[in-house]
């Protein structure tokens, strides 16, 4: 099967390891090139600051990361990672609050532990070399540039100058950090605009370890959300990662940004519409002060538009188009992507003219939806503004929508519809899902504002045409793959 030669990949984070097991099915070299070097351990490094912040994985990321590294969540056990099962998730919104059992046996983690645990799985895998420590400055290209034939490298170690490493396929996983378009510029490539979501995303995390006689918390909770009012109040949540470890955050989209000082930070939490977190973490011993991450805006590349594009090139993960991390979509949708290349490679399209541009239009597909809701959820408050080279389609009504539906869900108690809500917004299932005629109708006649907006609607047209016209035009394709009788139980950070 490993009839090509070399793939090299920029960038040894999740977005890179998985685009790395994939390429060693068909590779039979794959070379990671990443600046930092990595810890021995499930530590920290400064290439992806992002880390110390909760990370879930979805049903969907899940699912794909098993295939490619079977059974990791045991890995995963083995540092002491907790399960959810049986455990309770409190999701309080402004509509009202949920509370049950988590269903489903699902690990929770660090990201510094799942990072850890997936590159000790690569590191086993006979034909991928890690070469760490290595800055890649820029791209190398055949001398009509048509082709990248691989990387310029700096060595971080030593003042040797730069040097080319060669590959048949070099893959960017290198994060929203990326240089592609300013590397695609020096080779004369006319990159487009990115959409760009000018939302200014606060985070503020805190850990905290149980004390003695507070193990039991462990056991008892799995994830607590409390919801902010848009332009109003912090969003709160509080989970446990391994070691019985508590993590709790605060967030907002719109600017203004969570406390990193402790008493500030405690106070905001008291401030919640719910003091259950507050409850929770009061008499745990913290273990850091809260630490604050900015995430100034979201981009969403188009690669896939551009007149020409080199052979040999590909991008996935956050340096293709990166999200709201409060709706953990980052890990899933890289992880969509590795999924995609594999069936390309297996098909064995890489012998097609141009199967690297095409590949990119697919991976568009996957963010199509992601980047959507994303929009929908944030655009909701003030200060958030969108820049896009065309408007985004049905945004309004998605809104008023997807806030009805919640609250025609969270009002009626109704767990199935619940878990739909949330099986869309981790990707698991298809927008179309809820954004069906049935659906639609059923959940627009229930109150006197949503009936308004179905009379709008169908003003002189059947339902199902007039959802077909405002809405995006989701890929089917993308999300058949998913088991959509396993419903997404809702999780946000
Ligand atoms: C606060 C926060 C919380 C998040 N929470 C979640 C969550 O709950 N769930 C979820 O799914 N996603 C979450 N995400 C998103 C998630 O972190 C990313 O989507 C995920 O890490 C995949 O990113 P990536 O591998 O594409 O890039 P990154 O993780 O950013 O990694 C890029 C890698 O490239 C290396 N690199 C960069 N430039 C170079 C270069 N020139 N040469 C060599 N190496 C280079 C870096 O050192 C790094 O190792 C969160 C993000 C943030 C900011």
């Amino acid at each position: 099967m490993k009839n090509l030669s070399t793939g090299l990949v920029i960038g040894g984070s999740i977005g890179g390891l998985l685009a790395a097991r994939v390429l060693s099915d068909f590779y039979s070299k794959v070379l990671i090139v990443e600046k930092d070097a990595f810890p021995d351990g499930p530590e920290h490094r400064r290439g992806t600051p992002q880390a110390f912040h909760p990370h879930r994985i979805t049903l969907r990321g899940k699912a794909i990361i098993d295939r490619f590294f079977p059974d990791y969540e045991q890995d995963l056990i083995s540092f002491g990672a907790p399960s959810s099962l049986n455990k309770i998730i409190h999701q309080q919104n402004q509509y009202g609050t949920m509370v049950s059992p988590y269903p489903r046996n699902d690990i929770k983690f660090s990201r510094a532990v799942l990072e850890y645990v997936l590159r000790e799985r690569v590191r086993k895998i006979e034909n991928i070399h890690f070469l760490q420590q290595h800055d890649v400055l820029s791209l190398t290209a055949s001398p009509e540039n048509s082709r990248i034939t691989g990387v310029l490298a700096r060595d971080r170690e030593t003042d040797l100058p730069p040097y080319i490493i060669t590959a048949d396929l070099v893959i960017d996983t290198s994060g929203r950090t990326s240089k592609l378009t300013e590397w695609l510029g020096k080779l004369g490539y006319t990159v487009p605009l990115p959409d760009k979501m000018t939302a200014d995303i606060g985070y503020s995390t805190r850990r905290y370890k149980l004390p003695p006689g507070k193990e039991h918390l462990a056991d008892k909770w799995d994830a607590v959300n409390v919801g902010g009012t848009p332009g109003k109040t912090f969003l709160g949540a509080f989970s446990f990662i391994e070691n019985q470890v508590a993590e709790t955050i605060l967030y907002r989209p719109d600017g203004v940004c969570p406390p990193s000082d402790p008493v500030q930070f405690e106070k905001e939490i008291g401030k919640l519409p719910s003091p259950l977190i507050s409850e929770l973490i009061s008499g745990l011993d913290p273990i850091s002060p809260p630490k604050s991450f900015r995430v100034p805006h979201l981009f969403r590349q188009h690669f896939e538009q551009m007149e020409n594009w080199p052979a040999g090139l590909l991008v996935l993960g956050d340096a293709y188009s990166n999200f709201d991390p409060i709706f953990g979509q980052g890990m899933t949708v890289a992880a969509m992507e590795a999924e995609l290349l594999y069936k390309e490679l297996e098909h064995n399209h890489t012998s097609e003219t141009g199967y690297e541009q095409n590949l990119l239009k697919k991976f568009q597909h996957v963010i199509e939806a992601a980047w959507w809701l994303n929009c929908a959820a944030d655009l909701r408050w003030h200060g958030v503004g969108y820049e896009g080279t065309q408007p985004l389609k049905g945004i309004d009504f998605g809104q008023t929508f997807m806030d009805l539906y919640l609250k025609y869900a969270t009002e009626k108690q109704d767990w199935k519809l619940y878990g739909l809500y949330w099986a869309v917004n981790t990707l698991s299932v298809s927008p179309r899902t809820i954004f069906n005629p049935q659906m639609v109708r059923t959940v627009l006649s229930s109150s006197s504002h949503g009936q308004s907006v179905l009379a709008e609607l169908e003003n002189g047209k059947p339902l199902e045409e007039a959802l077909r016209d405002i809405l995006p035009d989701f890929s089917e394709e993308i999300f058949a793959a998913a088991k959509t009788n396993e419903l997404e139980v809702p999780r946000e950070n």
